[in-house]
């Protein structure tokens, strides 16, 4: 178990960056510009963009961009902001487990899919449910790497919530592995990001880790 869970991340700067990636999304070309584009991939791939079979690929192509990378136009500390004080004092662990996404990653562009275990330990504020999930596919949304997106998904929560503590772990396939490069289907690769009491207290984080349960896959992989 903890072979797997093999790196603790440590980052402040992540969350802070997510402001400029979002100024620079602002200065975006042309729909025009990015059909173009496709199209000179296509020929790239050595095919031919003119046959009947590829005329409406770029369109397509352009509007599947528009769902992948729609974490650039989300502001994730806004999905936040809504929060409930009336908690009756609940402090104990607040645990969302499996919360599938789909992201690509900025290597190679190929799909990252897996899924995110989410806790943070509440001690003014907590926020619906739904809304941890929604952050999660904030961050996936976007050209990633998995570490990068483990500790901005713990960051975001530990500014917004001010929580005593956040546990991120993440586990995903990166088709970039699987269909390319090195072919290794079946290989997951597990991140995590400890902040607060889920750093400090170990019993705290092997709670959430049980709860959690064994990653599947559990080599650590980079690709
Ligand atoms: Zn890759």
């Amino acid at each position: 178990m903890t072979d797997s869970i093999a790196q603790v991340i440590d980052g402040k700067a992540e969350a802070e960056r997510s402001g400029s990636e979002l100024e620079s999304a602002a200065a975006r070309p042309s729909l025009a510009e990015a059909e173009a584009a496709v199209k000179t991939l296509l020929r790239w791939a050595g095919d031919d963009p003119a046959r009947e079979g590829l005329l409406d690929t770029p369109a397509r192509v352009a509007r599947a961009w528009e769902e992948f990378f729609s974490g650039y136009r989300t502001d994730p500390r806004a999905l936040l902001e809504r929060t409930f004080t009336e908690t009756e004092g609940y402090d104990e662990m607040v645990l969302l487990r499996q919360v599938r996404f789909e992201s690509h990653c900025e290597h190679h562009l190929a799909p990252i899919i897996g899924c995110a275990h989410i806790a943070y330990l509440p001690s003014h504020r907590v926020v619906g449910i739904s809304k941890l999930a929604r952050v999660v596919d904030a961050y996936a949304r976007r050209l990633q790497i998995q570490e990068k997106m483990t500790v901005q998904i713990a960051n975001t929560i530990n500014d917004v919530l001010e929580p005593n503590g956040v546990a991120v772990v993440i586990e995903a396939a990166h088709q970039c592995m699987t269909t390319r490069g090195v072919h290794k289907p079946g290989v997951s690769m597990v991140t995590s990001c400890m902040l607060g009491q889920f750093r400090s207290n170990a019993t705290t984080r092997r709670e959430f880790l049980a709860l959690v349960g064994t990653p599947q896959g559990g080599t650590q992989v980079y690709g």
